[in-house]
């Protein structure tokens, strides 16, 4: 039965997208994807895609790349309208999609609607390096030629993960086309509306028909087929490190690119001279948002001892403050997780937590009552005293739990935030900026924000050291990831006989 939530009507649909037709799978069925901030409303109905499904999409993608469908390869001026246009239409479409990524992640509206935002800002970015590939010249004291020139990698299989399914996907498509590539995108199956919204935008833009294709469906059928084929040459994933590790060891048996954009365990170290007002709050933003489902989420507070009474005090009065509720409420801070399953992950970290020992500040607690009883609505949480080396300190939760551990001194400080297998991102707070830049360049991951927390412009990059994953996004690395560089070698000479043919032609 249809419903309306806002502006939308319900249920939302995600069909296939291939060859620029939209399509429904050759199963003949569809996968529901329920509304986690009311179960009882189905919030999208999405094809379901099958191996053939891939299989075609994946022949698409690979006929217009060989066939240089309207010169895409070469007409950077298509592949920049394309982008300019899709980051326009964004901009123009920016309520209804913002409402979509509401619905489905469970993400409040205020932080949906910045959400689309960033992922526009994303294509208009990309849009400016489409025609920028230049390549390197070098001639040789012999007067030959060497020629570097950058190529599209060719078929790129995206799959992405449901917590920022705009930025996440634009991060990926974006660079992509920009460099020439074409593209099938197996999107989340908790996101497939939010994917399909953005797809059928960019279908409005020019784009030539197989340049970018969508099958949502099983990421072990959809997902699997995209990592198998052999006419893919590039996979593009984000999600879960354990679900990455697979993925890579797959793509490594083909020598297929890979970039792995995975889990994290996110350290913030803040040290005794810290503003105890803007340190807190930097990190309630980077605790708390998107209930906590965010891979760079702030995850472990590092407090030295001297300030971590004041510290944790201003922390838990503001934690207490956040208003969790229904996701298109203006004023609400925090909306529900995902899923039952990962409210249960999140409820089992919340019974260990208190099984150890470790001292609960504030949440703990599943909300019930009007409002909450039909979403997956769990308290922001902060424990206290975590032994590093528990579970709380080690593995990734993705939810609104945060370990708080105190610390010495600068060497136990970075020893501690080093201490996990991830990588992705960290924060430091010290009024002592050499201090600050000092732990910054200790800290094994790929971003590490002073005195701030989440930031991620586009300009910037974005990808972790360790186990947070392999290759860059955004910015020129994220570009760099979608290119080939091709060495054409031109000789300068005009001799018939060469030096070096001397070592296998005696004349
Ligand atoms: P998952 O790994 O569960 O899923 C990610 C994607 O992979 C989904 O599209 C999923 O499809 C697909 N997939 C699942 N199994 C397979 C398979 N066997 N073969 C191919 N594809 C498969 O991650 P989540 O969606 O739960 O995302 C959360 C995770 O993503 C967290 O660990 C988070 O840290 C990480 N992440 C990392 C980011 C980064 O930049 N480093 C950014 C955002 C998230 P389906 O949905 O159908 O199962």
């Amino acid at each position: 039965m249809a419903s309306d939530d806002g502006a939308l009507r319900l249920p939302l649909y995600c069909p296939l997208v291939v060859n620029g037709e939209e399509g429904k799978a050759a199963s003949g069925r569809q996968f529901a994807r329920e509304n986690p901030a009311n179960v009882r409303e189905i919030a999208t109905l999405a094809e379901e895609g099958t191996q053939e499904d891939a299989r075609a999409a994946i022949d698409a993608a690979r006929k217009a790349f060989d066939g240089n469908v309207s010169n895409w390869i070469y007409n950077y001026k298509l592949r920049e309208q394309v982008l300019s246009r899709t980051a326009r239409l964004m901009r123009d479409n920016a309520d209804r999609l913002a409402r979509v990524v509401s619905l489905e992640v469970g993400m409040p509206m205020r932080q949906a609607v910045p959400h689309i935002g960033a992922a526009a800002d994303i294509f208009e970015f990309y849009a400016g390096l489409a025609g920028k590939l230049y390549g390197e010249s070098f001639t040789l004291p012999s007067g030959s030629m060497i020629n570097l020139v950058k190529e599209p990698v060719g078929v790129v299989g995206m799959i992405t993960p449901w917590n920022f399914p705009l930025t996440q996907t634009a991060r990926k498509v974006a660079p992509a086309l920009a460099a020439g590539c074409t593209v099938v995108i197996k999107p989340a199956s908790y996101t497939p509306a939010a994917t399909y919204e953005l797809v059928k935008l960019i279908q409005q833009t020019g784009i030539p028909n197989g340049v970018l294709n969508l099958v949502p469906g099983p990421g072990s059928i959809v997902g699997a087929e995209i990592i198998a084929s052999k006419k893919v040459d590039k996979i593009s994933f984000t999600g879960e490190t354990g679900t990455g590790k697979r993925i890579g060891a797959q793509a490594g048996m083909e020598v297929k690119r890979v970039s792995l954009e995975l889990g994290g365990k996110a350290p913030y170290v803040i040290f005794d001279d810290a503003d105890v007002d803007a340190a807190s709050r930097a990190a309630i933003f980077g605790m708390f948002r998107n209930a906590g489902q965010a891979c760079g989420a702030t995850t472990r507070l590092l407090v030295q001892e001297g300030i971590h009474a004041r510290l944790m005090a201003r922390v838990v009065a503001l934690t207490r403050k956040l208003e969790v509720g229904h996701p298109s409420k203006p004023s609400t801070d925090m909306g529900p997780l995902i899923s039952a399953s990962q409210e249960k992950v999140v409820q089992e970290f919340i019974e260990y937590g208190q099984a150890q020992g470790f001292r609960l500040l504030t949440g703990g607690k599943k909300l019930s009552g009007e409002g909450f009883d039909h979403g997956y609505y769990v308290e922001p949480t902060i424990f206290d005293g975590v032994d590093n080396a528990s579970r709380l300190g080690q593995e990734e939760i993705f939810g609104p739990v945060v370990a708080v551990t105190p610390f010495r001194d600068e060497a136990e400080a970075v020893e501690l935030a080093n201490a996990v297998d991830f990588g992705l991102v960290a924060g430091v707070w010290s009024a002592d900026y050499p201090r600050a830049l000092r732990v910054a360049r200790k800290i094994r991951a790929g971003t590490v924000w002073i005195w701030d927390n989440y930031a991620q412009p586009v300009e910037g990059i974005w990808g972790g050291y360790k186990q947070s994953g392999m290759g860059r996004e955004l910015g020129y690395h994220g570009l760099n990831d979608f290119l080939e560089v091709k060495q054409i070698f031109t000789d300068g000479t005009g001799l018939a006989m060469k030096a070096p043919y001397g070592q296998v032609i005696k004349e």
